[in-house]
């Protein structure tokens, strides 16, 4: 990254481009509330609003994943234990141990975790004092809770994303995906972060809300002052702090040419993508949300490739039920009625952890229980997703998606239980395809289109277990390379092995305009991209021999 002033006041920074196009706002710092690893620290008094909220988040949070446990733990182990968990919770919110927690902060100026530790430790040892044993558990107890109430402010995300104002360039260190619920609405013109590489969900999810973003600036949160009016050239990846009226007209002009040749690839859009050689090209969307649905549509998206699940489940703190998800993915999919839509099954893990999923630990969750390996180890979850999928199926023409498809067996058992629960239901079985994520599918298609219908390639994933490199992790960036030989020679031979086979493509690759040709040649006749790349896409193929 490069720092230089220009014009008297303008800072001029720049980055790696992760998400194109152009916005321009005012910054937008994200600091995290509760991100803090050393919990114990001094506080000014006008931090102590701060703290008390931090402790209040904390608080809550730890109410919600005890709930959670309380279910699981009278469901799958021991109604006594859940017991305790429904004790530790009224315990949590007793008015008299947050009063002590709150007196603490604002009269002491301590941080929300040196009160907690504070107040918690006093009630332990007046616990401990007393003779009888059910007051010794009690301290046990509290225990428990300072150590869950420490982990919760040391980890737990707040919610400033929440207030985002329009108009906002968005400047934080890095996104996770349970920030993206925030930005889905679309307060933030831009985004510049310090870390997240190309194939971050932080990346995938700014290109399919076509959110301008840069990576890789360095310091961006300490050096960008608040509120100060901030140019984002995502294409150059380029950032102009307090501009000068000069620069301000330069980049309004690129804007606006920017905006017409979007113009152009526009106007062809609604038509049907047709290689040279007259291959025709199914050019659909992948999508998370209804604003991202209409303009899959709006930009002329043949389908929609990839319904992401994962923010209905994001949104709330519990898995939702049946009658939930078929409500909220029916309004996701509204626009795209009249079209052929892919809904892919619950992909939680690794990069995608879900609010419901604290409890469980892996050292390596990237290569753990993600995806269908989740669903397996908690088949409710994957029940009530193909129950709310069958009843929308009599509404759209729906085809089903199985994430991380590894072993035949992974595809074979979601098969089985799917016309299980057809035949229960008396309706017909919609196609369930899997998705190709790891070499060891790629390489096992025959055995795998035993039980699927359909295949589509998740390059993202793809590339990170092809080379090894984790797909957030920007300091193996260059090991993640979705156009490297390697990966096309996999396409090669998938389509060697199944030459009939019409394969579909649904990472960040299938947006990648100098890989279109390539992929056609490879059997690849749908691709699926973020809603703003359709037009874009539609028109190289048009342009491909
Ligand atoms: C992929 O891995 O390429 C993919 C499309 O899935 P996701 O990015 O959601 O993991
Ligand atoms: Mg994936």
């Amino acid at each position: 990254m490069n720092t230089s002033s220009n014009a008297k006041n303008a800072i001029i920074l720049s980055g790696k481009m992760l998400s194109p196009g152009m916005g321009s706002g005012k910054a937008f710092i994200y600091r995290d509330l509760l991100t803090r690893y050393d919990e114990f620290y001094d506080i000014e008094e006008p931090d102590t609003d701060d703290e008390l909220e931090r402790f209040s988040l904390a608080v809550a949070k730890v109410s919600d994943d005890l709930s959670i446990l309380v279910s699981r733990v009278s469901r799958e182990m021991d109604k006594n234990l859940s017991d305790i968990f429904s004790a530790h919770i009224t315990m949590i919110k007793d008015p008299a141990l947050t009063a002590e927690v709150k007196h603490e902060i604002t009269e002491n100026l301590v941080s929300a975790g040196s009160a907690v530790r504070t107040v918690f430790r006093r009630w332990e040892r007046r616990f401990q004092r007393m003779e009888m044993n059910i007051a010794k558990h009690k301290a046990d107890d509290i225990r428990d809770l300072l150590r869950r109430l420490i982990a919760s402010l040391a980890g737990v995300r707040g919610h400033s994303l929440e207030h985002l104002p329009e108009g906002s360039i968005l400047i934080a260190r890095r996104l996770l995906p349970s920030d993206t619920i925030y930005l889905a609405r679309k307060n933030a013109v831009g985004a510049i972060l310090e870390y997240g590489g190309l194939g971050s969900h932080a990346a995938l999810f700014a290109r399919e809300i076509g959110l301008p973003c840069i990576t890789g600036v360095q310091n961006a949160v300490e050096l960008i002052p608040s509120g100060g009016a901030t140019l984002v050239d995502a294409n150059a990846a380029e950032i102009i702090i307090h501009p000068s009226l000069d620069q301000q007209h330069h980049f309004q002009l690129k804007t606006q040419a920017l905006i017409h040749d979007k113009h152009q690839a526009r106007l062809n859009a609604q038509q049907v993508a047709i290689s040279k050689q007259g291959k025709k090209i199914a050019v659909y969307a992948n999508v998370a949300c209804v604003a991202d649905t209409q303009k899959a549509v709006d930009n002329g998206a043949d389908g929609i490739g990839l319904y992401r699940i994962e923010q209905v489940f994001l949104g709330h703190q519990t898995p939702p039920d049946v009658w939930t998800l078929v409500n909220e993915i029916r309004i996701a999919l509204a626009p795209a009625k009249h079209l052929p839509i892919t809904i892919r099954l619950l992909d939680a893990g690794a990069d995608k952890p879900l609010p419901f999923m604290a409890s469980l630990r892996e050292t390596n969750p990237a290569l753990g229980q993600r995806g269908i390996r989740f669903l397996q180890a908690y088949p409710d979850l994957l029940q009530t997703q193909l129950e709310a999928l069958l009843q929308l199926s009599t509404e759209f023409n729906l085809k089903i998606l199985v994430p991380m498809v590894t072993l035949i067996d992974d595809i074979k058992a979601v098969k089985q239980q799917l016309l299980k629960l057809c035949a229960k239901l008396a309706l017909e079985a919609p196609k369930l395809g899997a998705m190709i994520e790891t070499p060891a599918a790629a390489l096992s298609l025959q055995a795998i289109a035993k039980y699927a219908d359909f295949m589509s390639f998740g390059t993202n994933d793809l590339t990170q277990y092809m080379f090894a490199a984790d797909r957030e992790n920007a300091a193996v960036e260059r090991y993640f390379d979705d156009v490297h030989p390697a990966i096309f020679r996999l396409f090669e031979i998938a389509h060697q092995d199944l030459p009939e086979v019409k394969f579909s493509v649904c990472g960040e690759l299938a947006g990648r305009t100098d890989s279109i040709e390539k992929l056609i040649n490879n059997g690849v006749t749908i691709l699926s991209v973020a809603p703003p790349l359709v037009p874009s896409i539609k028109q190289k193929v048009r342009q491909t021999p």
